[in-house]
């Protein structure tokens, strides 16, 4: 049985990189009808937060990632990790400090060489004479995190280890340990790293990096998971839109690449509206509950950011609107108060049956008018935009004729004609 994990250290927030590593490590396992488990790596007292740890916690839930079994705490198996260090030196296969203090060596083979058994980067070669001998209980009397890692991975039964390639100069004194305590060799995979678009490893330089900072600006945990697996990895079919039930069936370690990729804001966005748009109104309801559902049928297209609707909303819902210089300009010719005013005579008629009687008749009135005068469309649906809404584009002139209700396009083409 595939058991993979995800070992966060909690000393920060969620970090995007680090979802993305938590995110193969899950789809690898669902593709195998594996397990996916989380191991809280807070051994670093000093630097390790509960409130991290509840950040990381509720990111992995918010994006659907959550652990098959209740997380591990690594600081509550620092009994266990002693009674190996005692072992190793039992058997002479680890020694004190020569210089008293309570630290612990591990003595590393001293030729040969280790191979490590990557599934991304095809076995990696390492001359054993390149390593010292390996601190594994610290003068403190905590163990070392490779010591830790190997351990808890070992007792833990996980078979395969997918991490950042960050980690790859650990990986030969890792299997060292696993050697020397017996331990069966997981395989591992080594994922290349995320950089910003200088190429740089992507950090706070490069805009927001935890998932929290993510949902705040208004993305979705769709958007995030699949712009995620598409970082390093591509599905055989070359789709690019996949939720997450599609990516488990998909992803495998063969198609992820060997190197680096670039975060791309523009990519992630694109994607966010695309999963916006596939919402189902009920669902994205329920995310704007405070939005009428009528102005959010209208404006859900039009949705980049979860946090753009309730500003798309609010041209329906303000008091007054102010239109700039260059509007009043377009508001006053003769042309576009000839509108205004065939269409305050003739609006009250179109606000009675069902909306969607409404939304029809409030076009043929349109349609009318655009007969009527003789004008170019343009002529007509421009000044009226921009004098119901001071803007240039948005949900159709139909919608806002129903949708701003008779007494707030009479009174915005009352200020229209007042310019
Ligand atoms: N706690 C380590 C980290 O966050 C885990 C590394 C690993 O996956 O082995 O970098």
């Amino acid at each position: 049985m595939i058991r993979v994990r995800f070992a966060p250290s909690p000393t920060g927030n969620l970090h995007i990189g680090s979802v993305r590593t938590a995110l193969f490590n899950y789809l690898f396992a669902r593709h195998h009808g594996g397990q996916f488990v989380l191991r809280i790596e807070d051994t670093d007292l000093e630097r390790s937060r509960p409130e991290y740890t509840a950040d990381i916690l509720s990111g992995l839930d918010w994006l659907g990632l959550a652990s098959d079994e209740p997380p591990v705490y690594q600081s509550s198996r620092r009994e266990l990790h002693l009674e190996y260090v005692e072992k190793l030196l039992k058997e002479g296969r680890a020694y004190p400090d020569p210089e008293g203090s309570p630290a612990v060596f591990f003595r590393v083979p001293a030729d040969g060489a280790t191979v490590i058994p990557d599934l991304v980067k095809g076995g990696i070669v390492f001359q054993n004479k390149d390593f010292k001998d390996q601190v594994i209980r610290k003068s403190d009397g905590s163990v070392t995190y490779n010591f830790a890692v190997v351990l808890d991975d070992a007792l833990m039964g996980i078979t395969h280890i997918i991490r950042g390639e960050d980690h790859i100069s650990n990986t030969p004194k890792q299997i060292f340990l696993y050697n020397a305590l017996g331990f069966a060799l997981p395989q591992f995979a080594h994922i290349p790293m995320i950089l910003g678009t200088d190429r740089s490893k992507l950090s706070k330089r490069h805009g927001a990096t935890s998932i929290n900072e993510y949902k705040k600006d208004g993305f979705l945990p769709e958007a995030i998971v699949n712009y995620l697996a598409l970082l390093g990895w591509t599905p055989p079919d070359g789709s690019e839109l996949m939720n997450l039930t599609e990516l488990c069936q998909k992803f495998d370690l063969d198609r992820v690449s060997k190197s680096n990729s670039i975060f791309d804001l523009e990519k992630l966005r694109w994607l966010n509206a695309q999963k916006l748009k596939n919402l189902s109104l009920e669902a994205l309801q329920s995310l704007c509950p405070e939005l009428n559902t009528e102005i959010l049928k209208v404006i859900k297209d039009d949705l980049v950011l979860l946090t753009d609707a309730p500003e798309k909303a609010k041209i329906f819902t303000l008091h007054k609107i102010e239109y700039t210089d260059e509007q009043k300009a377009e508001l006053k010719t003769a042309s576009a108060r000839q509108v205004f005013r065939e269409l305050q005579e003739k609006i009250d008629s179109i606000y009675n049956g069902s909306i969607e009687e409404q939304y029809n008749k409030a076009q043929e009135l349109i349609d009318s008018i655009v007969k009527n005068t003789g004008f170019k469309k343009g002529q007509v649906f421009h000044p009226l935009r921009v004098a119901l809404t001071a803007q240039k584009s948005g949900p159709g002139l139909k919608f806002l004729l129903v949708l701003l209700g008779k007494e707030k396009v009479k009174e915005r083409l009352q200020n229209a004609l007042g310019c």
